[in-house]
């Protein structure tokens, strides 16, 4: 069977991490975020985190040609032989037609693309009580708070705050959302694959919906 690819779309703060990794679980396929991947390398001390950083900090996209490599080498990786749950990515019309041209190579294409919608209001809101695990899980100071407060329900490490979480950047990387990324809804209406959710619902009514769009798909 062709590989299952699924991205999930909307501004920063929707809930496309959170839902991606539950699908991802339920699907038995794998997560691929392309911030997660930066912040590893960022971590890591690499040459491509080294080079990420500075984009990050200011809320700005890291360049297409090295976003687009990245991609390509993970989802090139045996782990996803069934395919991804994309996260993230992509960011822009070009990210997106080298995607399309990536899965054709593979024998598949998007199967659909859950966009979580959310006002930007409450995106503010959204990402500056977010609280990351270094294992990528995420919690929300108040709408999916961890039992003890900066620790992780799971593993117990410490809890942290974003660099790019502050107010200011966030406003920032929504307007860069909105300029760069948000034609991708065009894009994949266009194509028949959007599938619009509303993302100010409850965390689990959210996934319900991602899941039975995946289901109809
Ligand atoms: P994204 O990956 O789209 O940037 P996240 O999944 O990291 O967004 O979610 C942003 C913040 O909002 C996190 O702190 C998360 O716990 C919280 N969150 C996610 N979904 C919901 C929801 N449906 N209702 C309230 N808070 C949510
Ligand atoms: P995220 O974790 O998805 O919020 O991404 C954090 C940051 O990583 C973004 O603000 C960008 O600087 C960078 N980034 C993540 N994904 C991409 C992408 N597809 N294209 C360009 N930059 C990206």
């Amino acid at each position: 069977m062709a590989p299952t690819y699924i991205v999930m779309l909307g501004p920063p703060g929707a809930g496309k991490g959170t839902q991606a990794k539950k699908l991802a679980q339920k699907l038995d396929l794998v997560h691929v975020s392309t911030g997660d991947l930066f912040r590893e390398n960022l971590k890591n001390e690499t040459e491509l985190g080294q080079l990420a950083q500075q984009y990050m900090n200011e809320g700005e996209l890291v360049p297409d040609d090295v976003t687009i490599r990245m991609v390509e080498e993970r989802l090139s990786r045996p782990d996803c032989e069934e395919g991804a749950v994309l996260d993230g990515f992509p960011r822009t019309p070009a990210q997106a037609k080298a995607l399309d041209d990536l899965l054709k190579k593979f024998g598949s294409s998007v199967k659909v693309v859950p966009y979580i919608k959310v006002a930007d209001e409450a995106l503010v809101e959204r990402l500056s009580g977010r609280w990351m695990s270094p294992s990528g899980r995420v919690y929300h100071e108040k709408y999916n708070p961890p039992t003890v407060k900066w620790i992780d329900d799971i593993d117990g490490s410490q809890l942290y705050q974003r660099e790019d979480d502050k107010p200011a950047t966030v406003r920032h990387r929504i307007e860069v959302y909105n300029e760069q990324t948000a034609p991708l809804i065009e894009y994949y209406r266009d194509k028949d694959l959007l599938v619009e959710i509303d993302g100010t619902q409850s965390i689990e009514e959210v996934t319900e919906d991602i899941m039975k769009a995946v289901e109809e798909a």
